[in-house]
């Protein structure tokens, strides 16, 4: 069954839709993991459901898109201290990481969904993870990913592949992938419904979508858009 179904990480950003885009133009069987762990604001996973129904009525393969499971890890909150599960100013630490850098957060992510995947009978994982421009994040790196992906395998006593295309490219360049994946029906979707914003706003629209404009994760999304927009006219 190699190749033909995927479990995609899904939780309502940018980079995991167009993940999901990107596995449904890939995989007859598509299905998506969302965990719940405590963030300070669910908008993102409250976004979920609406941008899977539309992705599902977004061309043929839209038809692929099968179930959805939605993990509570209550315990990653009482574990972290960081600006995505507590009301504290969005800085940097010391350590030169964004302190909503939850420790390891992605190496627990992908070891429930290959869980997951393992029962469903599925082989792929697919992340939005990206070493790019991502403030460093050190599980985001491919070199961790692609070890955890061996380690998983041997520890299934089964191979399991773990897709990550975004990693080498940047925002800009998940623009553009959207655009070609999905063309400007599936950019529309992103702008108005997938959500990064850190502080959870969703009253501000901008070219580029929803959200506060200030937070990093907003600052990420707006140079993306900008850059992308550059290169495009
Ligand atoms: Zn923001």
């Amino acid at each position: 069954m190699a190749d033909t179904s995927a479990l995609v990480l899904f939780s309502g950003g940018q980079d995991s839709t167009v993940c999901l885009a990107w596995a449904l133009a890939r995989y007859e069987r598509v299905e998506t993991i969302g965990f719940k762990y405590g963030q300070r604001h669910s908008v993102e996973l409250g976004q979920r459901g609406i941008i899977r129904e539309k992705l599902a009525r977004l061309g043929e393969t839209g038809k692929r898109l099968g179930a959805d499971t939605v993990l509570d890890l209550p315990a990653l909150q009482s574990i972290s201290d960081t600006a995505l599960t507590r009301e504290t100013e969005i800085t940097f630490a010391a350590t030169g990481l964004p302190t909503t850098f939850v420790p390891g957060r992605n190496l627990l992510f992908l070891t429930y969904a290959a869980a997951l995947a393992y029962r469903r009978g599925i082989n792929t994982l697919v992340g939005g993870m990206c070493e790019t421009d991502f403030s460093g994040y050190p599980d985001c790196r491919n070199e961790t990913i692609q070890t955890l992906a061996q380690a998983i395998g041997l520890g299934l006593a089964s191979p399991m592949s773990i897709e990550t295309p975004l990693m080498f490219i940047d925002k800009a360049g998940t623009w553009a992938l959207a655009q070609t994946l999905g063309g400007d029906n599936l950019v529309q979707l992103i702008i108005e419904d997938t959500h990064t914003c850190y502080v959870g706003d969703r009253s501000n629209r901008h070219a580029w979508g929803y959200g506060c404009g200030i937070c990093p994760a907003c600052e990420l999304r707006a140079k993306g858009w900008t850059e992308w927009q550059r290169q495009t006219n």
